[in-house]
């Protein structure tokens, strides 16, 4: 063993959610060095690795973690004019929204709807992190990944990252297998951003649209917007927001072929239910909105069930109010469970859960 490591660190005050016990061992790495030398003093002693960023997708287990919990904490950001447009490239610790932040008063476009999504870069490619009718993998060039077990660098491309709604090779085939080192984006210049999802489309209309606006600016407003958005639905990270102590939406939307969903309605008919259930193209399939589903089954925003609950804000996002993990899943399971019995759609959650 060269370097120390921390030992019995709580990893609660390093989520989002507040929940969960420590980690056995626990290391901070700013330099792909340290990251080398930790993951070596790992295997050395044999310890199971959990990689975590910026905390903001992790449900903790309340008996913490048994092995060593890494911290990605790598810096420096990279911003360059490229003759089609401009080139980002972020070291994986850097915080996502500082990074759009960057972007946007630069005027570039292709980041500004994924404004106020808590974490870090090096996140961002493992769940193809998404809002407003954006994700990652729309401008994403490459990610450089140390393997876990050979240490060898490995660059992705967008087409081998294996991206589809929240998910990737790096959260499916390849989980736990890549630590991600770095990401590069390529965003445009001098074009008005795209701006498609519904709910953005008519707040963006209220400030007055965007067309007899610059680039620049039209980009600054629809990052506004967004995060006005994002605030009242308590899905930006503010301290004095009792629903803050979340990890964000806790399940994603369902995505049903048209047999599955034809099968929804035909029960919601039968059950002599005669509101339609709200749905979204996707790919030949249907979205259905994880949110209606669990409130139609009976779980009211503002929810409370002992320590936990839901948003007042948001029926997607489960709260800790001083409660335990165990709680917390709980609560998930008895959410999947009814939306299963009223609807048959099974619920699949959208946090890593460690432990
Ligand atoms: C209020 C709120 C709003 C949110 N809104 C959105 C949203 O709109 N859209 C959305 O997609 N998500 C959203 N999220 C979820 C979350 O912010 C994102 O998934 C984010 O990318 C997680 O980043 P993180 O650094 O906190 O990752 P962590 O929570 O620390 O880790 C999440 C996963 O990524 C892995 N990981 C982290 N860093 C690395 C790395 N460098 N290399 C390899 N693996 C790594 C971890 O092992 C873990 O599996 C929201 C969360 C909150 C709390």
């Amino acid at each position: 063993m060269t370097i120390p490591l921390r030992e019995r660190v709580p990893l609660a005050p390093f989520t989002t959610l507040g929940l969960g016990g420590p980690a056995r061992y626990f290391q901070e790495c700013t330099t792909e060095p340290e990251l080398r030398e930790a993951l070596t003093a790992a295997r050395e002693r044999g310890l199971r690795v959990q990689i975590i960023g910026g905390g903001s997708n992790l449900v903790i287990a309340d008996a913490g973690f048994p092995g060593l919990v890494l911290k990605v904490a790598i810096g420096g950001v990279t911003l360059r004019d490229a003759a089609d447009g401009a080139e980002l490239v972020a070291g994986a610790g850097v915080e996502w929204d500082a990074l759009v932040r960057q972007a946007v008063e630069r005027g570039w476009a292709g980041i500004e709807c994924l404004s106020g999504i808590p974490g870090t870069v090096g996140a961002t490619p493992i769940q193809n992190v998404g809002a407003y009718g954006q994700e990652i993998a729309d401008t994403l060039v490459s990610v450089r990944c140390l393997e876990r077990d050979s240490l060898a660098e490995v660059v992705f491309t967008r087409e081998q990252c294996e991206f589809v709604y929240r998910g990737s090779r790096f959260k499916g085939r390849d989980r736990d297998r890549y630590v991600v080192l770095e990401v590069t984006l390529q965003l445009r210049r001098d074009t008005l951003p795209q701006v498609r999802y519904a709910e953005l489309v008519q707040a963006v209309g209220r400030h007055g649209g965007l067309e007899h606006l610059e680039p620049r600016e039209a980009v600054r407003v629809v990052r506004d917007t967004v995060l006005e958005l994002r605030r009242r639905k308590s899905m930006v990270l503010d301290p004095t927001d009792p629903n803050a102590r979340s990890v964000g939406s806790f399940f994603v939307n369902p995505v049903l072929s048209a047999e599955a969903f034809d099968e929804l309605a035909r029960r919601r008919r039968a059950a002599g239910e005669v509101d339609g259930i709200p749905q979204f193209p996707a790919d030949g399939r249907v979205k259905v909105p994880a949110a209606w589903l669990i409130e139609h089954a009976g779980f009211a925003k503002g929810y409370r069930l002992g320590g936990v609950g839901i948003s007042t804000h948001h029926a997607l996002a489960l709260v800790n109010h001083r409660g335990t993990t165990t709680e917390l899943l709980a609560l998930a399971q008895s959410i999947e469970q009814a939306v299963y019995e009223r609807f048959g759609v099974r619920l699949e959650r959208e946090p890593v859960v460690v432990g």
